[in-house]
């Protein structure tokens, strides 16, 4: 890890070096969560900026959670132009998009993909379904600028100098992407919302370890996965359409991720709580992996894997307004 600004940590440095710099505007799942319990970790929902090093402002962005308002001065009184690719089009996912300023204005130009909707409806009248009257003042033609709203088939796409691969994952409630995004060099992994006990309990009774979780995650730089859920939360919470923080410590693991960032909090996670996370998966802490079990065997058992352990990734909790460099 280059640098990373984490709550308790060495603060905000730049990230000199980097082929791609990730800025973390939203890390909260469903809801925003204001007040004095949530400030270290961020209340806004989900959304992530992502810049070239050679560029100073961001041009791809995944999911248009309220943390999209974060994205507006990162563009330093400037026009977004680039790409929106969102996961799915859960309210939290979505809600930032009138109130991105930055894209909301005659000189914008924003090219918005979502996953292509299985009825074959357009991505506009499927967004315009959350965002429209009376739900809303304005539907998504009522956004200035130059925008395009676009349905993307999973598979490959290039979008503004990277290439991303998109893949359905299980969730709840209308169809899911994964998204891998590369450089050519760096490549980032963003699975915000992902319920792999839909497909089984795995064999850890957290979730299936499935293929296309598994490419996405392959070898990547940095991995952002839903950590919505405790382990001891899956039982009764799973049917909510999430994922237990150890399952994605576990995915990195087994897929060969360098990092894992835990994200998409529960809206009631306090600072406190997040910080005992970050504990738990802190290198040698109690919940640091030791090792994938072998298809057919048990799961290993969890012990303290010893600080820079080959292997094993490096894991933390993500908080509103961090910067990564990869
Ligand atoms: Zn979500
Ligand atoms: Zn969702």
């Amino acid at each position: 890890m280059r640098s990373w600004n984490c709550p308790g940590g060495t603060g905000a440095k730049t990230p000199a070096g980097a082929d791609v710099r990730v800025l973390f505007c939203g890390v909260r799942g469903s809801t925003p969560s204001p007040g004095p319990e949530f400030i270290r970790y961020g209340g806004h929902t989900s959304c992530v900026a992502i810049c070239h090093d050679d560029a100073a402002r961001p041009v791809l962005i995944l999911d248009a959670g309220t943390g999209l308002r974060r994205a507006t001065p990162l563009l330093d009184g400037r026009p977004f132009e680039g790409t929106i690719l969102l996961t799915h089009l859960h309210w939290d996912h979505v809600h930032g998009l009138p109130f991105f300023r930055a894209g909301d204005r005659d000189d914008a130009r924003v090219t918005l993909l979502l996953p292509a909707q299985e009825s074959g409806e357009s991505a506009a009248a499927a967004l315009a379904r959350g965002m429209s009257p009376p739900h809303f003042p304005i539907g998504p033609e009522g956004l200035r600028g130059d925008w395009t709203f676009g349905s993307l088939p999973p598979g490959q796409i290039k979008a503004e100098g990277f290439t991303v691969e998109a893949r359905e994952v299980p969730h709840k409630g209308g169809r899911t992407y994964g998204y891998r995004v590369s450089d050519g060099h760096s490549v980032l992994t963003y699975i915000p919302d992902h319920c792999p006990t839909v497909l089984g309990p795995g064999p850890e009774g957290l979730g299936e370890y499935h293929p296309a979780a598994l490419d996405l995650t392959a070898g990547t730089d940095l991995l952002i996965h839903d950590a919505f859920l405790l382990a001891g939360e899956v039982p009764a919470e799973a049917a909510f359409g999430h994922a237990a923080a150890d399952y994605a410590a576990g995915l990195g693991l087994r897929a060969g991720a360098r990092r894992v960032a835990l994200a998409h909090h529960k809206p009631d996670r306090t600072d406190d709580e997040l910080d005992e996370m970050a504990r738990r998966f802190a290198p040698g802490g109690p919940a640091a992996p030791s090792g994938p079990a072998a298809p057919g065997e048990p799961a290993a058992p969890r012990g303290p894997a010893a600080p820079g352990t080959a292997g094993v990734p490096e894991t933390f909790v993500a908080a509103e307004g961090g910067i990564l460099g990869l």
